[in-house]
């Protein structure tokens, strides 16, 4: 008897040694998290896969769509899953073949099962014969095939043919966690999607200067949340005010400053939420040259206010490479909403493109900075998207 079921591969884990136990146990728990609720689902491990059984035909497309957000899965595949023999291999393959049609393919086999009798070519030229000589418009091509039928021989045999390529990465949590500063710009939620790619728990925080700033700005950033929780298996979004912060600076400084005094209390107030959150890292979106507080000197100052990392995973990357993860990621249609925020309320003429340390801390002593980091951290607001 032959059986449909999800297979799941997984690529970097296999190159954990030692911790490769940590690390699957954590893909397995983090998918079963996934499909929650999915009636009949069942998750196991075999050899070099895990499995998803007793999906329901209705199902399937959601289970997918819901597993292509999990990190550590490199493919997905929905097989057939029969006895190891021949005969039972060669019906399985005629099934998953059953409905192409005007096509051509190449069958492979991978043989993890060594106690099978017959070697991983010889699977394949069986199996693809088999194919060729019951059915009708289906021919081989072995150099561009539309389809690769796959059979894989392990304590059972798996049968394939369409493989469904998914992020990879490394399962969540495995990488700490990080507190990614998310405005409602393109960059910042693609920064949090790769370190989530890295196994990195994010939360977020957002900074706003309501009532300069609209409501709908806000909006932006919880609709960016809410795109970013199945990738980080739930978000939590601190959403602070920098209302008073920026009014202070704009009285006080020379307006010239003003961004970069303003990125210095947000790192600061950043830095104290991860300190009561036990957070271990910043995340920005930052790109090198895209603007003018994004100069190496500019970021230098922001920097030289907090000890925790800044990690700033789009820094070497272009603005189109990173609209394209946007885009893949469903974000970017949200971030093109066209509602200010707090960096772009009040701009400066001319901005210090390269900002002096010194010159910063002069401005800065004007500002009364732990009265007005301690004001922006009471009066924070937790949104919780589960
Ligand atoms: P983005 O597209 O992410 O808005 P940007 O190109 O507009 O970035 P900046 O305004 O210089 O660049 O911001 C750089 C980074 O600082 C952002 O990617 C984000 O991580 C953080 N940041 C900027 N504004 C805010 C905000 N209002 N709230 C939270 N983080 C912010
Ligand atoms: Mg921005």
């Amino acid at each position: 008897m032959e059986a449909r079921l999800i297979l799941i591969k997984y690529g970097e884990i296999t190159l954990k040694g030692l911790n490769q136990h940590y690390f699957l146990e954590t893909l397995m728990k983090n998918i079963r998290y996934a499909i929650k609720g999915i009636e009949g689902a069942k998750v196991n491990k075999i050899q070099g896969r895990v499995t998803v059984e007793g999906v329901s035909a209705e199902d399937e497309e959601e289970v997918i769509s819901r597993l292509k957000k999990v990190f550590g899965i490199v493919a997905i595949v929905v097989a057939r899953e029969c006895e190891p023999d021949m005969e039972s291999i060669k019906a399985a393959a005629l099934e998953v073949m059953k409905d192409k049609h005007n096509c051509t393919f190449k069958a492979e086999a991978k043989r993890g099962n060594k106690s099978f009798p017959y070697t991983s070519p010889q699977i394949a030229k069986m199996v693809g014969a088999h194919v060729l000589v019951n059915t009708d418009t289906i021919t081989v091509d072995v150099h561009k095939p539309d389809y690769t039928l796959t059979v894989e021989v392990r304590e059972k045999a798996y049968v394939y043919c369409d493989n469904i390529p998914c992020d990879a990465g490394l399962p969540l949590g495995t990488g700490g966690s990080g507190a990614l500063l998310l405005s409602g710009g393109i960059d910042s939620p693609v920064a949090g999607y790769m370190m989530m790619r890295r196994g990195m728990k994010v939360c977020g925080i957002h900074f706003h200067s309501y009532p300069y700033t609209s409501l709908e700005a806000q909006k932006k950033a919880t609709d960016l949340a809410e795109k970013l929780r199945p990738y980080n298996m739930g978000f939590t979004l601190i959403n602070v005010p920098v209302t008073k912060i920026q009014e202070e600076i704009i009285q006080k400084c020379d307006e010239s400053y003003l961004t970069v005094i303003l990125r210095r209390f947000m790192f600061r107030i950043s830095e104290r939420i991860c300190e009561q959150r036990g957070i271990s890292a910043l995340i920005t979106g930052e790109s090198l040259g895209q603007v003018a507080s994004q100069t190496i000197e500019s970021i230098n100052c922001t920097n030289a206010v907090v000890k925790l990392p800044v990690l700033r995973p789009l820094i070497g990357h272009d603005k189109n490479d990173i609209v394209a993860i946007s885009r893949h990621i469903d974000t970017y249609d949200i971030s093109i909403r066209p509602f200010e925020d707090c960096c772009t309320v009040f701009v400066p003429k001319h901005p210090q493109i390269k900002p002096s340390l010194e010159k910063v801390e002069a401005q800065e002593a004007k500002l009364d900075v732990e009265a007005l980091v301690e004001e922006a951290l009471k009066n924070i607001e937790i949104v919780r998207i589960k």
